[in-house]
């Protein structure tokens, strides 16, 4: 009773004592990561809506992102021909009228949009055979506000939250009113007062009660701006400190440029490196040479040739004598560099190894080859960073598809010997602003140039009403011996849906279509040995067609692939597209990509499409992403690694995220202990957010 009392009061109380919530609402709380009154309190709004502006119709223009209330005049829900639910929801503002679709929905949508009540929206206007549209929008039923308590009645701006099933948005605006009323008193700074002062933000307590409670947008937006800076500044406190660990444990090992095992690769190559390759390459060296640790990533579009920029580096440390690793994420890709290293290595008589994952003839052969150190180079997955595998002198650790490995995971490989340097890889082009600040204190290069007489990806938009001219092109591939890759989506993250899309196609091409040929469906709910074996039989030449969900591996090289379908790509983002058709055109011959369209698009959708028709450039389209990219989504970049933040976006909040590192470095490289008087209150709110964290990335 004493003990429950006490957590009452405390703003960090399990979110269940609150006024109003209880145990069931408890636990729909959670859903949202709600656990606490605080964190309830954290919550912040999707968005506002003003009761204020409300712009006509025909004010508007398609493209523009758009709030306004209107009046509900009718529901469709009927299946299309292709017997996929769509449901469209009529509106209009006494003059004009907009269909709001969406294509995947839950069932209780059904019941929600009745004619004559009132909505409010909020979305991209886009336009489809002359109508008004808005896809996926965000919306809310006022009608339903009748009982709307007395201190929301009379507001200008009404907060939207995210939602959970049980929870509304007038239970959840009751609660916050709740929560601050009770407990807006412990809310306690983040900020040393310097800070506060020199970018002039709004304490703590007042930013927070903004977010929720603000008359105006302009005052809700400079509290989030606030909260932003809070997140990027401690993140690049971890950043600076890492900085400084690297510079004063000068513990890295300074290999020297024996020009040995280098130049005798050099000699072997059948062909000039670019000038891109020569410049990371002198990076590298430079860095290895250097007496720190190297902590590099490593950027190149796929097929710019990254593989052949590492093995560089690795022949640099073996000539040093120390052994060099490469880890990459699945043994089908550990695998193919092997392969490629062997070919290349010939001459040079070194021993290089593999180390796969389970139980196989020979592998404490391998283990032991490592441990001795007279296996220079080693390749492997996962099985490199067991407890019982133990180098003997490891100099560099190269990762591959680094996003690919969890922080901890890198931790291990390069905890395994003193401070060997590092080179993470990435094909996934993110634009250098990004890049440089998002990844805190990893150096980076970028291989932004093509090796010469690439013949590049010819891509085509195809309407799916076309897609029987698709299939006779694809035969026209396969006639000549080549492969074809078949990608569906996946709809709204559900594998299941995807996994019926590509099993209907599937169904369809192998008894339908391409009767002669060998076809296999692959999706990512099969176990990763059989994908690595269907993949391995289609490197092979054993299968002649793959219909996948997304899940084909991102650098798997089959050069003799020369088509990739992609079903559905109005609904794929810009980043996603360009690495899916990366799977093709690694070979002599040309390669195309068929995107096929289905209609409605919303017209971001056609900008990607025609972006994708006339660009292969990984730098330029992710640059256009970008561009087109609306407020709140960093949508084809989960697979980047860059670092999730919880109020801060790292496409809009650039500016801000520059400023946070510039003094979370001013200060760090003052007093990097954070010992001053001054730095104290920012030493606690670090240690408590960053300590564990920081323990993984200061090996
Ligand atoms: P990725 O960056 O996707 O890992 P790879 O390293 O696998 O690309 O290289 C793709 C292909 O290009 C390989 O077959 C490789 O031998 C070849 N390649 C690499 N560099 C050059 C170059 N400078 N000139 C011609 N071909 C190159
Ligand atoms: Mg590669």
């Amino acid at each position: 009773m004493e003990i429950k009392k006490q957590a009452e009061q405390s703003i960090l109380t399990p979110v269940m004592y609150l006024k109003g919530v209880g145990e069931h609402r408890a636990y729909l709380l959670a859903k949202l990561g709600v656990h606490t009154v605080l964190d309830l309190m954290e919550l912040f709004p999707r968005t506002h809506l003003s009761r204020l502006v409300n712009p006509t119709l025909a004010e508007l223009q398609v493209g523009d992102l758009v709030s306004l209330t209107a009046e509900i005049s009718w529901m469709d829900a009927k299946p299309t021909s292709r017997g996929k639910k769509i449901l469209s929801v009529g509106v209009n503002d006494g003059k004009i009228g907009l269909t709001c679709v969406w294509f995947a929905y839950p069932p209780a949508y059904l019941n929600m949009f009745k004619p004559g009540k009132t909505i409010w929206l909020s979305g991209t206007l886009s336009a489809f055979n002359h109508q008004l549209q808005m896809n996926h929008p965000d919306f809310e039923i006022l009608s339903d506000d009748h009982e709307e308590e007395g201190f929301w009645k009379s507001r200008q701006l009404l907060p939207v939250y995210p939602l959970t099933e049980g929870i509304t948005q007038n239970l959840m605006r009751k609660l916050m009113l709740n929560a601050f009323s009770t407990y807006a008193d412990q809310i306690s700074e983040n900020l040393p007062d310097f800070i506060l002062e020199k970018h002039q933000f709004p304490p703590r307590r007042d930013a927070l009660q903004m977010m929720h409670f603000a008359q105006k947008t302009e005052a809700a937006e400079r509290a989030r701006i606030r909260f932003a800076y809070e997140e990027f500044f401690y993140s690049q406190i971890m950043w600076a400190r890492h900085r400084v660990f690297h510079d004063q444990k000068e513990q890295g090992i300074t290999f020297v440029n024996q020009q040995k095992h280098t130049t005798a690769l050099k000699h072997r190559l059948a062909f000039e490196l670019t000038s891109a390759q020569k410049r990371v390459i002198r990076e590298i060296f430079a860095d290895m040479c250097s007496e720190a640790q190297m902590s590099r990533l490593m950027q190149g579009d796929v097929g710019s040739g990254k593989t052949i920029v590492t093995l560089f580096a690795m022949l640099l440390a073996v000539e040093n004598g120390y052994q060099a690793a490469l880890m990459a994420p699945t043994e089908i890709l550990a695998e193919q560099h092997y392969q490629n290293f062997i070919k290349l290595l010939e001459p040079l008589s070194l021993k290089v190894v593999l180390l796969k994952g389970g139980n196989y003839k020979g592998k404490s052969e391998i283990k032991a080859q490592i441990a001795s150190g007279q296996a220079q180079i080693v390749l492997g997955t996962h099985a490199l960073i067991q407890k019982d595998v133990a180098f003997q002198r490891l100099g560099l650790v190269v990762v591959d598809e680094q996003h690919r490995f969890g922080v901890e995971q890198r931790a291990q490989l390069a905890a395994k010997d003193s401070h060997p340097d590092l080179l993470y890889l990435s094909a996934t082009p993110i634009p250098r602003s990004l890049a440089m600040t998002a990844y805190g204190d990893l150096q980076v290069s970028q291989i932004d140039e093509m090796p010469p007489n690439r013949k590049s990806v010819l891509t085509y938009v195809r309407s799916d009403r076309k897609f029987d001219t698709v299939l006779s092109d694809v035969s026209k591939e396969l006639q000549k011996g080549r492969q074809a890759y078949f990608v569906c989506p996946l709809v709204e993250e559900s594998e299941k849906l995807a996994l019926l899309d590509a099993q209907r196609l599937f169904d369809y091409l192998k008894n339908k279509i391409y009767t002669r040929s060998t076809i296999e469906l692959i999706h990512g709910r099969m176990t990763n040995k059989i994908k690595d074996e269907i993949m391995r039989r289609f490197k092979a030449g054993e299968i002649q067609i793959l219909v996948s969900t997304t899940v084909i591996e991102v650098g798997v090289d089959v050069p003799n692939a020369t088509v990739m379908v992609i079903e559905h790509a109005e609904r794929f983002g810009l980043a996603q597209m360009h690495q899916l058709r990366g799977r093709v055109g690694r070979g002599a011959d040309q390669a195309y990509c068929f995107l096929i369209a289905h209609q409605p698009q919303s017209s971001e959708a056609r900008e990607r499409l025609s972006i994708m028709s006339r660009s292969t450039d990984g730098f330029v389209i992710a640059e256009k992403d970008l561009e087109l990219r609306g407020p709140g989504e960093i949508f084809g970049y989960e697979q980047s690694g860059i670092p999730e933040f919880r109020f801060a976006n790292l496409v809009r909040d650039q500016a801000i995220l520059t400023l946070a590192r510039k003094d979370a470095f001013e200060i760090v490289l003052l007093d990097p202990q954070l010992m001053q008087e001054e730095h104290k209150l920012l030493r606690i709110i670090y240690l408590s957010k960053y300590r564990k964290k920081e323990e993984l990335i200061l090996y």
